[in-house]
């Protein structure tokens, strides 16, 4: 039985606070204007993502005017019909994945019918600005990378960036057959450009990271991307490739990850071909 509970919103920064709700551990975004406030990410149920409402609107001390919801998982998505009545952003590519196998595996595994779950009203393509009265949030979408609907929530003045699981310091980055690993990098280099010295990056899971870890990271997934790409190239089949090589990742999210990379490189036309021997010279 899954078991489903949200700790306290801890403030990260000057009202912006964070809690973290279970099955999955995700950050809960709060950012609070004069006045409104904007819920990023909903939870794992429709039941939590109520909690999750009432919760914030306590801490919140003026209206819940807006809630985000930074891709289509389980975890971050399952909630947003805890929030009918509020104006709810996300990617225009949502309601799509919404009706996909991966939430439709995630939600009979939570005992939830898809009929439950609810796209976010407001969809967008690149970004949108959420006023909060004296407090801007600017959401943005720099392109596919761990789904194709990943959105982050930057705001200036605070200097605080939620960045979904774009980013990820719990543990490595969750690769699925969802994810978009060839562009992923670029999508953080969208996320990077927003990023100076002193930036606070909230993953969707895990404790808050600075640009060096953001920065090791994207180098780490672009590696991943190119140690493959070279294995393929050098006519190492899948089955073959986690011993041919040394990775920045576990073994277990290696091996993992390995067969959904060899897919999406054989999809894009690149499949390891036998080398024939030279002959003669
Ligand atoms: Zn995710």
């Amino acid at each position: 039985m899954t078991q489903f509970s949200v700790g306290p919103f801890q403030r990260v920064a000057p009202g912006v606070f964070v809690a973290v709700a279970e099955p999955a551990s995700v950050n809960i975004g709060l950012i609070v204007g004069e006045s409104g406030a904007v819920v990023i990410d909903t939870g794992s149920s429709p039941a939590q993502g109520a909690e999750i409402r009432a919760a914030a609107q306590a801490v919140a001390g003026v209206p819940l005017t807006a809630v985000v919801v930074t891709h289509a998982h389980y975890d971050h998505i399952f909630g947003l019909a805890g929030f009918a009545g509020i104006t709810s952003f996300g990617h225009e590519a949502l309601p799509e994945a919404l009706s996909g196998e991966v939430v439709a595996a995630a939600a009979a595994e939570l005992g939830l019918a898809v009929s439950e779950l609810a796209a976010p009203e407001q969809l967008f393509s690149l970004a949108r600005v959420i006023d909060l009265g004296g407090r801007r949030v600017e959401v943005l979408h720099f392109g596919p990378g761990h789904t194709d609907s990943d959105v982050v929530a930057y705001v200036p003045d605070a200097d605080l960036i939620f960045a979904g699981d774009l980013l990820e310091s719990a543990g490595p980055p969750s690769f699925g057959t969802d994810s978009h690993i060839k562009d992923w990098p670029a999508a953080l280099d969208g996320v990077l450009g927003l990023v100076g010295e002193h930036t606070v990056l909230v993953p969707g899971h895990g404790l808050a990271m600075d640009r060096i870890a953001a920065f090791e990271q994207r180098a780490a997934i672009a590696g991943f991307y190119a140690e493959v790409s070279d294995l393929v190239a050098r006519g190492v089949v899948a089955e073959a490739a986690y011993e041919a090589a040394q990775w920045a990742f576990d073994e277990e999210t290696v091996r993992a990850a390995l067969p959904l990379l060899y897919a999406q490189l054989a999809e894009a036309g690149v499949t390891p071909k036998r080398q024939l021997p030279l002959l003669g010279s």
